[in-house]
């Protein structure tokens, strides 16, 4: 296959296929700009903006911490928020040292960006994860 016609995306920028890579052409900044992206750098690209424009959309109709994605809960320490934190940082099992929070059997992961959510009150109210 060759290289099909270039068409235009926005801000500037230009597409075409080679039947393996996708090619942007540049030409908001310049003449001669252009990056051949393989399959997996553009599947790399569309999960990064799929979790940007959700963090991004959470964020900014978040109520808690008014789009700062983090919050002072005293006057020293902040904290990622647990309403649009994303939970996708992986998980830490809390010890029986928690009280008030471990359960015994239960599933004891806690949100590991530090939000200070379970993930079995995130199942409980999402019904699914992220990661
Ligand atoms: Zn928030
Ligand atoms: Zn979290």
């Amino acid at each position: 296959m060759s290289k099909t016609e270039d068409s235009y995306l926005g801000d500037g920028v230009y597409a075409s296929f080679d039947g393996y890579t996708i090619i942007l052409d540049l030409r908001g900044q310049d003449s001669f700009t252009r990056i051949a992206l393989e399959p997996i750098v553009i599947e790399a690209l569309n999960r990064y903006s799929e979790k940007c424009f959700k963090q991004g959309k959470a964020m900014k109709t978040c109520s808690k911490c008014k789009g700062k994605g983090s919050y002072f809960y005293d006057h020293n320490h902040a904290q990622p928020c647990e309403q649009c934190c994303l939970h996708d940082k992986g998980w830490w099992d809390l010890s029986p040292e928690h009280h008030g929070s471990y359960i015994e059997g239960e599933d004891n992961g806690c949100c590991n960006a530090g939000c200070g959510k379970l993930r079995r009150d995130i199942i409980i109210e999402n019904g699914e994860l992220n990661s």
